[in-house]
């Protein structure tokens, strides 16, 4: 297999959560974590919350309503880890040369994620059962 891309940084660690506003206090009281910022986001209809430690960012994630992805892992699976998300200078040639390779990115075009990122997700079937989005 080929190198097909550079990846930057491990960006953050995805947590599906059936509500924010239960799930904050444990993550920031409990586990002292710092919260950095609430978003709505519009393009995914879901709502995040990030925390960071050191320089590591936890997101969570809740589903808004017509959401389909998340809420489907959360019924199938419960709360839990969903994702991790690695940063990439070049999203569009990543995603790219991961084709190339037989991956499947999952959207033709990289949307609109937290914090106005452009972001794709490859099948957790393409890497060895996690979803990983990639974003820049
Ligand atoms: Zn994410």
């Amino acid at each position: 297999m080929e190198k097909q891309m550079e990846t930057k940084s491990l960006d953050h660690i995805g947590i599906a959560v059936k509500s924010i506003e239960a799930a904050l206090p444990i993550f920031e009281k409990g586990l002292g974590m710092k919260l950095e910022h609430i978003e709505d986001v519009e393009q995914m209809k879901v709502k995040t919350a990030k925390l960071s430690t050191g320089n590591t960012i936890i997101e969570l994630i809740q589903p808004l309503a017509g959401e389909e992805a998340v809420s489907r892992f959360l019924e199938k699976k419960g709360e839990g880890i969903h994702h991790i998300c690695l940063a990439v200078a070049d999203i569009e040639g990543a995603c790219a040369g991961l084709a190339k390779l037989g991956f499947k990115p999952i959207y033709p075009q990289p949307k609109t994620g937290a914090g106005g990122k452009k972001v794709n997700f490859l099948s957790p079937k393409d890497a060895c059962g996690v979803l990983v989005e990639l974003c820049q």
